[in-house]
């Protein structure tokens, strides 16, 4: 019993990374906290949320300290590819690719996810919390400022059990936002995604295959097989990420007003034949087979909470957002929202009024989702399967996230994942700069399909980048960019009036 009468101070629903991880913060600050972590099932199976990037490296490695596991159970990553195909594209080599030319300067990883969400569990077990495994959260009664009361099935029998504060970690099952009626879907992006295991995979880097494609041989100086490769299309893109032990994980997203996925036949032979039409797909999955029972399907993958936290609750990755899985921005909400919910309980056992920070955390974590997701995400699947268009979105996008927020950790320390991205008045600017130029190349690919124009550079073309860092003289780099944007405009624009109005206007 703790000394306001309940049974833990924090009862965490889901012992993923954003729960567990979540703990391991408490817990380091306050060893005394009675922590309870519920766990729904046996042990971990493999899940998406494979692929870091800079700031969940640094979440990962630096906040959970997690960096010795990383290297010894999982792959260090060489930063993302992706291949562009039309339908005069027959080979690899023909198959337009973006990629760095070297190995990113900031650690990022490849993660098998069963192993790294055991051992952050096991960690937080460690370091003192309790864990009911196998059980799992029927429903909570949330009250504010007093002891919430979890209802939780372990077997056959229903126990009650009381906590100061209730951390909902459930993942898409977003228990708390469900249950009262904060779950809203993001109608402006209706994705899907089918993934599977593969076993088979051919290695980006063999001989044989260098040897029969030539130009792609000699073209950049990392390994493509540790790289996440996208394959790209109209309205949809497929990840190809590597795990530690040889499978490989493949999953593909589509905008369901542009891609109708075939519906006849087993899941992951459906997934496989998909891939194997982009030519990329073909010579990379040929002998390739999909793992038997590790074939998924989710729809509707964009969502949000209207509240994020209370006194007395707070919700912490998946179960709080989601928007994309494009660019891997999932691991690093989880080290946002994991770290504010921390701070927010931290705060109130030091006995300060939380009234002001949940009022600022609700505000921040809604205005960064919502900016995010303007910024970068919607309307992508318009443009996402053009070469040039890609090419200058990956150049500013990526330049952008090194400039003003990946640096931020490496600069500021864990205190940086207090200001959750795009939520300070400062990002504001960048926001809109981003938003237009995202807005802009969605209208120009909108142009180009009712023109029947699209993918005129997606074969033979080569974007080979030196990547950025974090020193300040690197945002010059996105000058490349700047120009290329103007380069093609001024092409559109000679295109337009060659081939006559769109149907669609260019600058809706
Ligand atoms: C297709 C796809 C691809 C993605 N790829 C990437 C990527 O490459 N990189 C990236 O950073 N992110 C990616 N993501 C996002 C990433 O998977 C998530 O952001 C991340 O896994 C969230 O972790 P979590 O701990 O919040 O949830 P989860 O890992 O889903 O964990 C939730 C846990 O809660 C437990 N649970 C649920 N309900 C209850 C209950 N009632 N009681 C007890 N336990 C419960 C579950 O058993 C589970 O263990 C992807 C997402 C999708 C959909």
């Amino acid at each position: 019993m703790t000394s306001d009468g309940s049974d833990y101070d924090v009862a965490i629903v889901g012992g993923s990374i954003s729960g567990a991880g979540t703990a391991t913060i408490l817990l380091r600050e306050r060893p005394d906290l009675r922590v309870l972590i519920v766990e729904k099932s046996a042990a971990f199976g493999r899940g998406v949320g494979e692929s870091t990037v800079e700031v969940s490296a640094y979440y990962l490695s630096h906040v959970l300290e997690l960096s010795r596991h990383l290297n010894e159970e999982h792959l260090v990553k060489h930063g993302m590819r992706f291949w562009f195909a039309n339908d005069a594209t027959r080979t690899l080599d023909q198959c337009s690719e973006i990629g760095n030319r070297y190995q990113l300067r900031v650690p990022t990883y490849q993660v098998d996810r069963a192993r790294l969400n055991e051992e952050v569990l096991r960690r937080a077990v460690a370091r003192g919390a309790a864990l009911w495994r196998e059980a799992h959260v029927v429903s909570v009664e949330l009250n504010d400022g007093g002891t919430q009361r979890l209802t939780v099935q372990r077997g056959a029998d229903t126990t009650t059990v009381g906590a100061r504060w209730v951390i909902d970690g459930s993942g898409p099952a977003a228990l708390l936002a469900r249950r009262n009626g904060w779950w809203q879907a993001n109608t402006a992006h209706p994705v899907s995604a089918i993934w599977a295991r593969f076993r088979g995979v051919r290695d980006w880097d063999e001989a044989d295959l260098r040897r029969r494609n030539p130009s792609f041989g000699n073209a950049t100086f990392t390994l493509r097989c540790n790289a996440t490769n996208h394959l790209t299309g109209d309205g949809w893109w497929a990840w190809l990420i590597p795990l530690r032990g040889g499978d490989v994980s493949v999953g593909v997203v589509f905008d369901e007003r542009r891609v109708e996925f075939p519906i006849d036949g087993a899941l992951g032979e459906r997934l496989k034949e998909f891939l194997l039409a982009h030519p990329a797909g073909r010579e990379i999955l040929g002998e390739a087979a999909f793992v038997e029972g590790d074939v998924h399907r989710r729809r509707n993958l964009a969502y949000r909470t209207t509240r994020f936290a209370g006194d007395g609750f707070a919700l912490v990755g998946d179960a709080a957002a989601f928007m994309d899985p494009l660019y891997s921005p999932g691991l690093d909400w989880v080290s946002y929202t994991s770290s504010v919910a921390a701070d927010l309980v931290l705060a109130q056992r030091r006995g300060e009024d939380v009234a002001p920070r949940l009022e600022r955390l609700n505000r921040q974590l809604a205005q960064s989702y919502d900016r995010w997701f303007e910024a970068l995400y919607r309307d992508k699947y318009e443009y996402l399967g053009e070469f040039d268009l890609m090419r200058i979105a990956f150049q500013l996008d990526v330049g952008l996230y090194y400039f003003g927020v990946a640096s931020e950790p490496y600069r500021r320390g864990p205190e940086a994942f207090l200001e959750p991205m795009f939520s300070q008045p400062s990002s504001r600017p960048f926001f809109r700069f981003m938003r237009f130029y995202n807005r802009r190349l969605a209208a120009i690919a909108r142009s180009r399909r009712a023109r029947h124009a699209l993918g005129r550079h997606n074969s033979g073309e080569r974007a080979i980048l030196n990547g950025f860092t974090f020193a300040r003289s690197s945002v010059l780099k996105l000058g490349r960019a700047f120009v290329q944007w103007g380069r093609l405009e001024l092409e559109e624009w000679r295109l337009r009036a060659s081939e006559g109005p769109s149907r669609d206007a260019a600058n809706s």
